[in-house]
This record gives structure tokens, C-alpha cells and sequence, in this order.
């Protein structure tokens, strides 16, 4: 028998229509004890839920002889709710010198890393305010950018400095004083950065200018004109020299700069056009247009392997394919194109336009930005070459710790929210069984989401409404327990036998199977079903589906 999908989606839409209630979820801890710092770095608190961000102008100065920096931040915001006490966050070993607001210096106080200032002037709902935080300090040196972010201060191969900035997780705070919570993002920046006169300083969005300063300092200018994540905020310190390039894309022309370090400079024009443009094409074709026409697109230089930072990704993949040289899925498709252009500047849509409130929900970043590596080799490769990398990649899945992370207390989950999270979507895009939809929806995440925060569960009921298919029950097995699904199945004669284990009780998810070389889909439950099959059939359950098949 076989069933085609349309009266698949129709069967699986009334089983859940007579299912009153969601699939069976359970959140799993990720082991951790926290503490009320914790609570502090994660939550929207009082403090914080009151005022909206509006902007910020950081203006640093970097001073390489001692790694040292000193600074202020310009924080506009508007006020929502009638209170007087603001959290911003700065970690140790900075300090902040003083607070002003109208020119009026402010009390605060710290926890930890939390610092409450105290408003004099009252804060009248819906005005537009600002305060200005100084700070200065020796900032805390990353030891293994980006995963543990700080300052790089690095020298190049003909001992010019080289330093960079990395803070994903850690928080931005590690190097300024900010609202370090990803729920709010301010709708523009300034980003003034003032170094030694030799030195160049690329950070975000478009320059605006280079101030020449009576100190033997210049003061770099970078603004950018959409919502930026505070962790997308950098500040990357070289020789570098430019050049530019053009993407045409869906929206016009993109403008590409590139700033390398000059030993680079002519592999890097010719890398760099033909990689960039490999990229857009692939990920403007699933995604959509690039998010951020308006600030350009840059590829930096840096000491580290790369880093998604928002309108200027940071490269540093040997100018080779693959990541380091290396194939992520050992099916030799991961060393046709270079890993760190297509996955970093896939985080261009997921991760800094669409960006998780809470960073329990992380997965909306890497699990899109995971897959993007396989929908760039579908696009670029075809159907059998994406598929044989994105099941390649399910070697790294440790299935250690659920996905989702713990709320409000700024703790992502399971690493597997990479490779299980990319097969958790490609699942989804089996199940669909329509890739024309499965773009649709994808680039209907980009549109409906654009610029904004995001829970995980706006993603998910977003999914399963344009796909028309109610795909709680898978959200709720990949990326809420360890477990992976099981089909276990039997054939006697002409009767096959089949149902779900391992998985949550209401797991319904169809699938794929071949019996004698032929397609059809069967509908499993926690139950046992049974499906009449031609005699002693040989059944093959389809591989793009991350699960387990046990023949009993
Ligand atoms: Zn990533």
C-alpha cells in the first residue's frame, strides 16, 4: 500500500486535532547548581524590564603597551515603567568610574557583576532618556576565542599588534558596560574605537569616519544601523589593509569589504570574491535576502578560527576549505567550501537577526546555522551530496544533555544543538516531504522574525503552522530529552509490525521506510501497529531521519 504524503499530513493533522493536549514534555536540568549571580546575568529583572534600548555609542580607547582600555558608554533608552534603579552589567577586572545622567553624577552599587545605578531625575514613561558609563580596566584576555571570549592581544607574522574581541556566552560585559541580556537589542549603535595612529580597528556596520587625534591616535568611527546583539559587538585591531567587493543579491547590491593583514592580502581577493559569492547565493536562495543590506557585509581578519559578529564576520580558516582543513562530516563534502564563510555568515539570519531571548534557546542560532551546511552542499552539490554530509555530522552527537538550556540563568544547552539540531531540522524537512515548502517556511522565519529576539516556542508554532503538520512532539524529543527515537519492527510473512520507543509517550512521527525498493510511509505510535507488506519484504528505513531502526 502506499500512502502518498498528502494523506499523510491529513491523518497526522486529525490525530493531533483529537489529541487535546501538546505532546508529553519534560525539561531536563543541564546538572548545574546556580547561584544568585546567575540569576542576575540571566533573568530580565526588575532593573532591567522597566527601560528599552534605544542606542548605544560606545567610545573605547585601546592601549596595546599595557592591554589596558578605558572608555564610556552612551546607553539612550526608553522608559517603560515609572522605576528608579538600572542594571547594567561589566565584569571584573573593569570598573566603572562614574555614572552621569543630565550631568548629574549617580550613586551604584555591585553584585558581582551586576551594577545598580540609581536615578535622581524621574523616569516619566514612554520619554527617551540616556546615561553615560565610564569604565576602565585591564579586561579579562581570552583564552580560547570564541568559545571563552576576552581580549585576543596578539601580534601578527611581522610583530604588528593584532587583537581582537570575542564574548558569545561569556557576555559582552566581559569588555563594556551594557545591558547584557540578548532580550533587548538597542536599534542602532555607534561604535567609536580609538587606537595607536599605525593600526587599523574594523568593527561593525559602515565607517563613518577616521578622526586623527593630537595624540599619535586615531579614533575609527563604525556605525551600525540595525539592532545588533551585544555579543556581536567587536573590535578587531591590525595592520589591515582593504579592498571591496559587490554581491548582487535579491534586495540590490550588497557591499562586501574585506580587511586583511597584508601577508594575506592577494590569496585573500581572490578567496574571498569567489567564497563570498558561493555563500550568498546558496544562503540567500533558502534564507532570504541578507539581513543587514544597510551595513554591508565584511569578512576580518583575526588570530581566532572565526566568529559570527554581525555585519563583520571574523575569518581566520586558513584560507582552505573545510573547518581548519578539516571534513565536520567525514563524508568528503565538508572540504568543498570553506566552513567558517558559510556557517558564520549564516548567523547573519540566525543568530543576529533572529536572535533567542534567552540563551537556553541557542538552538535557534546553531541548529540554523548548523543545517545552512547542508543546504549551501544541496544547493551547490545536490540532494545526495547534502545528504550523505548532513548524516555524516551525526558522529559528533553526544546526546549528553538535552539542547534547550536552563531559563534565565544565561546557560545554553547540550553542544549537540549543532549536529542533532541540524538532523532534528533535516527530519522536519523529510517529514514535510516538500522542499519548495520547507524553503518557503525558512525564508518566512527570516521575514516574519527579521531584527527581532525570539523564544523557541515562536519558532516552533511557527513551523508547524505553515508547514500545516503539528511538530510539537518532535521539538519536544530532540531538543527537550537525550533520547533518540526508535523504530522497532518486525515482519511476519506479509504483516509488518512497528512502533516508537525510546521517545516521549505521544511521539507520533511519520516516516519514511522502503519495502522492496518502494517509498511508502507508515504512521507510527507508541503503540504497536500493524501494515499488510507484500510477503518477506525487505524494509529499509530512510537515513535522512535521525532515528534508530531495530529489526526484532
Ligand atoms: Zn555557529
Amino acid at each position: 500500500m502506499k500512502i502518498t504524503f498528502k494523506n499523510a499530513a491529513m491523518r497526522l493533522i486529525s490525530v493531533v486535532l483529537f489529541l487535546t493536549i501538546n505532546c508529553y514534555s519534560t525539561t531536563y536540568s543541564q546538572n548545574k547548581i546556580y547561584t544568585k549571580l546567575d540569576t542576575l546575568r540571566g533573568t530580565v529583572t526588575k532593573e532591567r524590564k522597566w527601560w528599552d534600548l534605544k542606542f548605544y555609542h560606545l567610545n573605547v580607547s585601546v592601549n596595546p603597551e599595557d592591554s589596558s582600555i578605558i572608555g564610556k558608554n552612551s546607553v539612550q533608552y526608553k522608559v517603560l515603567d515609572d522605576y528608579n534603579v538600572m542594571q547594567v552589567d561589566l565584569q571584573a577586572p573593569l570598573k566603572i568610574d562614574k555614572v552621569l545622567q543630565d550631568n548629574n553624577q549617580l550613586e551604584f552599587s555591585n553584585e558581582g557583576n551586576a551594577c545598580f545605578i540609581k536615578l535622581i531625575k524621574k523616569q516619566k514613561v514612554g520619554e527617551i532618556n540616556e546615561i553615560v558609563i565610564f569604565y576602565k580596566g585591564k579586561p579579562k584576555i581570552a583564552v580560547n576565542p570564541p568559545w571563552s571570549g576576552g581580549v585576543s592581544w596578539k601580534k601578527d607574522s611581522e610583530k604588528n599588534h593584532y587583537i581582537s574581541t570575542t564574548c558569545q556566552g561569556d557576555g559582552a560585559s566581559l569588555w563594556w558596560p551594557c545591558k547584557d541580556h540578548q532580550y533587548d537589542k538597542p536599534d542602532s549603535m555607534l561604535i567609536s574605537i580609538t587606537v595607536p595612529e599605525n593600526l587599523v580597528d574594523v568593527s561593525n556596520g559602515r565607517l563613518r569616519s577616521i578622526v586623527t587625534n593630537s595624540n599619535k591616535t586615531k579614533t575609527y568611527n563604525w556605525f551600525v544601523s540595525n539592532p545588533i546583539n551585544n555579543y556581536c559587538v567587536n573590535v578587531n585591531i591590525g595592520n589591515y589593509v582593504h579592498f571591496k567587493d559587490k554581491y548582487r543579491g535579491e534586495k540590490g547590491i550588497i557591499d562586501c569589504d574585506y580587511y586583511v593583514i597584508p601577508e594575506n592580502l592577494e590569496k585573500a581577493k581572490k578567496y574571498f570574491k569567489k567564497e563570498v559569492k558561493r555563500m550568498f547565493d546558496a544562503l540567500e536562495f533558502w534564507f532570504g535576502p541578507y539581513p543587514f543590506y544597510e551595513d554591508s557585509y565584511k569578512l576580518v581578519d583575526v588570530s581566532y578560527t572565526g566568529m559570527e559578529h554581525q555585519s563583520s564576520v571574523t575569518y581566520g580558516n586558513l584560507y582552505e576549505y573545510g573547518y581548519r582543513k578539516k571534513d565536520v562530516s567525514k563524508s568528503g563534502w565538508g572540504l568543498k567550501f570553506d566552513f567558517i564563510i558559510v556557517h558564520e555568515s549564516s548567523h547573519e539570519w540566525f543568530g543576529n537577526s533572529i536572535t533567542s531571548q534567552d540563551l537556553a534557546d541557542m538552538w535557534i542560532h546553531e541548529s540554523f546555522g548548523a543545517y545552512s551546511e547542508t543546504l549551501f552542499t544541496d544547493y551547490h552539490f545536490g540532494k545526495k551530496a547534502s545528504s550523505e554530509y548532513i548524516i555524516g555530522t551525526r558522529a559528533n552527537i553526544k546526546n549528553d544533555r538535552p539542547i534547550i538550556g536552563d531559563y534565565n540563568v544565561n546557560q545554553e544547552g547540550s553542544k549537540d544543538m549543532y549536529s542533532k539540531g541540524a538532523n532534528m531540522l533535516h527530519t522536519i524537512r523529510q517529514i514535510m516531504n516538500d522542499d519548495e515548502k520547507f524553503r518557503h517556511i525558512l525564508r518566512g522565519l527570516s521575514k516574519n522574525f527579521c531584527h527581532q529576539t525570539v523564544t523557541t516556542r515562536q519558532i516552533e508554532n511557527f513551523i508547524s503552522t505553515e508547514a500545516k503538520i503539528d511538530l510539537s512532539c518532535v521539538f519536544d524529543q530532540y531538543l527537550r530529552t537525550i533520547n533518540i527515537p526508535v523504530i522497532e519492527y518486525s515482519v511476519s510473512e506479509d504483516i509488518l509490525r512497528f512502533r516508537w520507543t525510546n521517545s516521549i509517550p505521544t511521539f507520533n512521527m511519520p516516516l519514511k521506510v522502503k519495502v522492496n525498493g518502494k517509498d511508502i510511509w507508515i504512521y507510527p505510535t507508541t503503540e504497536w501497529k500493524v501494515l499488510k507488506v507484500e510477503s518477506d519484504p525487505e524494509i529499509i528505513v530512510d537515513p535522512n531521519f535521525y532515528v534508530t531502526a531495530k529489526n526484532l
